[in-house]
């Protein structure tokens, strides 16, 4: 492709609408430029799905050398609030995306739509009809039968227009008039059956206030706002494709100053979660999670507070493409995605989640000795640091068997393990309590085998652990999927009811070695042989709270062949 003015390099890798945007470039549509927008509604926090339109809107834009705006669709004032308009922006910076000073909403432009309208109506092609929602409805038809004309379909424009315009003063009750397009009643395209363009809402807005009781559909204030703000190419999900007729034709009839061109592309699915902003309400309200950022979440305020780094999403929308065809991806590859970005990145750390106390009964009790431990193998320029080895040590206590299974190489009675960075200890002994558990084990060290020593052995197994004098006390919380089945509302059940019981398990008395009391908010490790975890904003001083991102391996399932 021949560089255009101002063009940033060629895409990475092209798709269906990357190759559009390079032809239309190419051929000087639009002329030559590339604007995109992302479009949220503010009435929920946004999610994975959405993280993939902005990476494509974000996307497209900075590899054409384009723009992309950042529009708030706020045209139902309802179900929307300035929390989520805040919780928007600082979701798309967090994904990596700037959109200068480009912040639009849809509501900016409702004095425009007003007097487009006003224009349809003068025009012929919009009337007020006064039938009630019910009665519009019956007249509608169906997939197989055509629509029949409102009786007021043919009302003089100066009675729509005065209607209209009492409408917007506020002179009538909600749902008894409505503004529409009139296009055939008769189209095999439901939405071309004089669809409705306004509709009576006397409701207080987050941006207008009480300034209107009239509010435009979707359908009409979105082809609006993209030509006003300029847009070339108005990307959006594929359910929108039967309403691209009606796209088009508000874009005729209106004739604002630019044409955007609609194109659709497949949403993302994940499997094991709900993406609908309603149902994620509903777990909200219903305090079935703790909050739209409750790590469960698919939300991308859920999915920070995880762990989950902006490179790792990024990626992943890259690795799952854009195509026109519906699919599910596995929620596996996005843990995988992230799994890979952490263990490029995140430093190590000790860390025992269940602990079980040893007593090194030959290593002297006053004895305080630092090992070096490395902070990242993939990463040499981490370094290492000096971790305190001490007379007792905590181990987890899943690494103890008193009876073990074959291949069963961590501790036992009579069996060496080392200690990571550390030396290699036997079991000697174990102390129970009166229900027969394993409460401290007696373990005898050699001190000829320090870690990196000439004179160090090997042996099978190697275990984490944390000097018990020094270690710090932690929460650390485990999570499982939110949900139990891979398509929670399969056969229309209400996904609610498919709760997983156990996708929270908070552990307490977890003990992490001395130099996480500081760790910071949001700051990512590895726990050796555990996984990922993240500092959760609920910590405090010298009390940390860690959330798992993702185990070390991915238990679930067979990752997508592609990721291989
Ligand atoms: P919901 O139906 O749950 O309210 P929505 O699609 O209406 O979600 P919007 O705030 O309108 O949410 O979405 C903003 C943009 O993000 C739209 O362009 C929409 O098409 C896109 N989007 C929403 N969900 C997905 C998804 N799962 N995959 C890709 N893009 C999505
Ligand atoms: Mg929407």
């Amino acid at each position: 492709m021949e560089p255009t003015a101002g063009a940033a390099a060629a895409p990475v890798s092209s798709d269906f609408i990357r190759d559009i945007v390079a032809d239309d470039l190419r051929t000087g549509k639009h002329a030559g430029g590339v604007h995109t927008r992302f479009p949220p509604e503010p009435n929920g926090y946004l999610h994975i799905g959405h993280a993939k339109s902005i990476c494509l809107n974000f996307g497209v834009a900075a590899e054409f050398g384009g723009r992309c705006n950042l529009r708030y669709d706020d045209t139902n004032p309802a179900r929307e609030d300035v929390e989520y308009v805040e919780s928007i922006q600082e979701d798309v910076r967090w994904l990596g995306f700037d959109w200068a000073d480009r912040t639009f909403f849809a509501s900016d432009y409702f004095e425009t739509m007003y007097e487009y309208a006003q224009t349809l109506i003068r025009e012929g092609h919009a009337y007020v009809d006064s039938l009630t929602a019910d009665e519009i409805r019956n007249y509608r038809g169906t997939l197989t039968e055509p629509g029949r004309n409102s009786p007021y379909r043919d009302r003089p424009s100066d009675e729509s227009l005065d209607l209209f315009q009492r409408m917007r003063a506020g002179e009538f009750a909600d749902g008894t008039h409505v503004l529409r397009a009139s296009i055939d009643m008769t189209s095999p395209n439901m939405n071309m059956r004089d669809p409705t363009l306004y509709r009576i809402r006397h409701a207080s807005h987050h941006r207008t206030g009480d300034a209107w009781s009239i509010y435009p559909t979707y359908d009409y204030a979105h082809p609006i706002s993209d030509a006003l703000e300029g847009i070339t190419h108005s990307l959006c999900t594929l359910e929108f494709e039967d309403h691209r007729p009606l796209y088009d034709w508000v874009i005729e009839h209106t004739r604002p100053p630019s044409r955007p061109q609609q194109i659709e592309f497949a949403r993302l699915n994940l499997n094991y979660t709900v993406m609908s902003k309603r149902k994620l309400l509903a777990l909200v309200e219903q305090k079935l999670v703790n909050g739209w950022d409750d790590p469960r979440m698919p939300t991308i305020a859920g999915i920070r507070r995880r762990g989950f780094t902006p490179e790792a999403v990024r990626d992943f929308c890259s690795r799952i493409g854009v195509a026109k065809k519906e699919n599910v991806v596995d929620f596996a590859l996005l843990e995988h995605t992230v799994r890979e970005d952490l263990n490029r990145r995140a430093q190590r750390a000790l860390a025992v989640l269940r602990p079980l106390k040893v007593v090194i009964d030959n290593y002297p009790a006053d004895r305080d000795e630092m090992v070096d431990a490395v902070n990242n193998p993939e990463d040499a320029s981490a370094g290492t640091r000096r971790v305190p080895f001490a007379r007792e040590i905590y181990i987890d206590r899943d690494d103890f068997m008193e009876v073990p299974p074959k291949k069963f190489f961590r501790l036992s009675p009579g069996v060496e393990v080392r200690l990571r960075y550390a030396y290699i200890v036997k079991c000697e002994r174990v102390v129970k309590n009166e229900a027969g558990e394993p409460v401290e084990l007696h373990c005898t060290y050699d001190p000829e085998s320090l870690s990196g020593s000439t004179a160090a052995r090997r042996v099978k197994g190697t275990l984490h652990w944390v000097s018990a004098r020094h270690a710090v006390d932690a929460e650390v919380r485990l999570y499982d999927r939110l949900f139990k089945s891979a398509d929670p509302e399969d056969d229309g059940r209400d996904a609610l009811t498919d709760l997983n019981p156990q996708s929270l398990e908070r552990l307490t008395g977890c003990k992490v070695e001395p130099s996480l009391a500081e760790a910071s908010v949001g700051e990512r490790l590895q726990f050796e042989r555990l996984g990922y975890f993240c500092v959760d904003p609920d910590s405090r001083p010298d009390a940390p709270v860690f959330n798992r991102t993702v185990t070390l391996k991915d238990s679930w399932a067979k990752i997508s062949a592609r990721t291989s």
